[in-house]
């Protein structure tokens, strides 16, 4: 019988232990703001911004709303952007993403102080993470690395195989593996006969983003398989890159879809806006 891992009460854990850390801060007159600047008012996006302003006023964080309008210029979120990089008052900035087109997003990311990039999309913060310095981790895989310990699964010399190269979970997720000292194996669109390389896998990342993708013939008996992938089907409910019914009695745990790796994003989120007043100090 496989372990499902919670990623619910996983996620609680840490934000309890940031409520507090939060509350500790607080103690030594120290108050942690996170600024949210959202682009447009595309509904998916408000309400992940919803969740994270929820998830800052539930462990004691201050968090400035921005809501901007779709014809912002990139100039004016430039300037705002620095605005907020020079407020001592602010320590996180988070501009939600996708932004609309005419904004280049990476030109955004470069621009947000890599002392106050609490997302760890900043190319400072992907450097740190591949040399090894501390910085901001991208909260995803941080998540997924919180799972895995905290459920009692060693990483260390396993091998560990990540389906997917973005640069917020794939590539990440990838550096964070070998961190722990996993043996790892890093796959994408182009590689080449996949379910043979999975197969060997002790430790299963999907992050490809395609529904159900993963069946039983991809995973090695025993294996842990973690789910990144988040989908609504035409039912309206959510799956993840797993075939979850599948390959659930192949393996040894495994996280469902909800309730595993999605609910880890937020928590980890703030337990990045803890960090940043140390963080911040080293600007
Ligand atoms: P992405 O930018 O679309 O990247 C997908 C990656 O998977 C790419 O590297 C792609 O390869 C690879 N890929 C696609 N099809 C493949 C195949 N058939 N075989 C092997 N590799 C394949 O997606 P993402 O942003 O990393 O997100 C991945 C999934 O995680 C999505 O379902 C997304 O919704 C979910 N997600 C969840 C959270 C969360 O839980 N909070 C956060 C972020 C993302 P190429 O590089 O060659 O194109």
């Amino acid at each position: 019988m496989a372990l499902i891992i919670d990623g619910r009460k996983i996620s609680a854990q840490i934000k309890e232990e940031c409520k507090e850390q939060v509350a500790a801060y607080q103690a030594r007159g120290i108050e942690i703001c996170l600024a949210v600047v959202q682009v447009g008012s595309d509904p998916a996006s408000s309400v992940y911004v919803n969740n994270k302003k929820k998830a800052c006023a539930y462990v004691g964080i201050r968090s400035l709303s921005y809501e901007l309008d779709e014809t912002v210029t990139e100039e004016e979120l430039l300037q705002l952007v620095d605005r907020l990089n020079n407020d001592p008052a602010v320590n996180g900035i988070l501009v939600q993403l996708p932004l609309p087109a005419h904004i280049d997003e990476n030109k955004i990311i470069r621009a947000i102080s890599p002392m106050k990039d609490v997302d760890g999309f900043h190319p400072y913060n992907v450097g740190a993470l591949s040399i090894g310095l501390k910085g901001f981790v991208s909260c995803t895989p941080a998540g997924v690395i919180q799972l895995l310990k905290r459920s009692g699964i060693e990483i260390a010399g396993k091998n560990c195989v990540v389906i997917g190269r973005s640069n917020i979970v794939g590539k990440p997720m990838s550096m964070l593996l070998l961190r722990e000292n996993g043996t790892v194996t890093v796959t994408h669109s182009r590689t080449k006969d996949l379910q043979e390389i999975t197969s060997k896998a002790d430790i299963l990342i999907a992050a490809l983003g395609k529904p159900k993708f993963i069946t039983k013939e991809y995973v090695k008996e025993g294996a842990v398989v973690i789910d990144v992938g988040i989908h609504r089907n035409a039912e309206n409910k959510l799956c993840g890159d797993v075939d979850f019914e599948d390959v659930k009695e192949k393996v040894s745990a495994i996280t469902p879809v909800p309730g595993g790796v999605g609910v880890m994003t937020i928590a980890m989120l703030m337990c990045n806006c803890v960090a940043s007043v140390e963080i911040n100090e080293r600007a």
